[in-house]
């Protein structure tokens, strides 16, 4: 177990060791790519408009091009829970893209640009936690002043909340039965099929997420208050 301290102390260490080994021209083009993302952002009732740009790079014996870049950006909804991130969008992306099914090494997400304009804009709260079930150790790239500046995400949300490992990958073994080969046998049973339990599900699964958007910032700030 890591304390507060050791932690702190391991995301520094991080950040130093990109800052010194990683080609920098390179981050702050992967700004550039968030910043010219931007544009596309759908924001009508905020008018906050940001692009992120997320770099994913895969091993060598990896089927994937090196260093490909997902770009993403908020989206608003007249619903304002259903409001998406720019960040999340772009790790959706990667991931509806087949990023995780691939031999791609255990740290595929190398680091996120997130570009807000003129004003430095962090990752909410929400994101951030999303971002860590995937990649706590990522490299976070923003500019503020001029410059381009480098975290960990470590360092903005150092608390993070994970499953149980047994239990994730319990989870995953359950999911990976239910799908996959769910779909091959469908033609053989289909009684096994409950279309009529969908709908319920939908309901339940909306309001759930409603829930969760509500509560999440406020433990995020509890957290970093910590
Ligand atoms: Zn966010």
């Amino acid at each position: 177990m890591f304390g507060k301290k050791d932690k702190a102390e391991k995301a520094e260490a991080k950040v130093k060791k990109v800052q010194k080994t990683a080609n920098m021209k390179k981050l702050e083009d992967l700004y550039y790519a968030a910043e010219d993302a931007r544009k596309n952002a759908y924001a009508p009732y905020s008018d906050f408009k940001v692009g992120a740009a997320l770099l994913v790079k895969p091993n060598e014996d990896s089927v994937l091009p090196v260093n490909k870049i997902y770009t993403g950006v908020n989206i608003e909804n007249g619903s304002y829970g259903a409001t998406l991130c720019a960040e999340r969008v772009a790790f959706a992306k990667a991931i509806s893209d087949g990023i995780l099914g691939y031999d791609i090494g255990e740290n595929p997400f190398v680091a996120i640009a997130v570009s807000a304009g003129e004003e430095e804009a962090l990752p909410c709260g929400i994101c951030r936690q999303f971002m860590s079930e995937f990649a706590p150790e990522i490299t976070i790239v923003t500019k503020a002043d001029g410059q381009i500046r480098i975290r960990n995400l470590m360092q903005l949300l150092p608390e993070s909340f994970q499953l149980n490992k047994e239990e994730k990958e319990a989870v995953a073994a359950v999911e990976s039965s239910c799908s996959a080969p769910a779909a091959e046998e469908a033609a053989e049973e289909p009684a096994e099929m409950p279309a009529a339990a969908e709908p319920e599900l939908v309901v339940e699964t909306a309001e759930t997420v409603l829930e969760e958007t509500d509560d999440a910032p406020e433990k995020v700030e509890e957290k970093l208050e910590e």
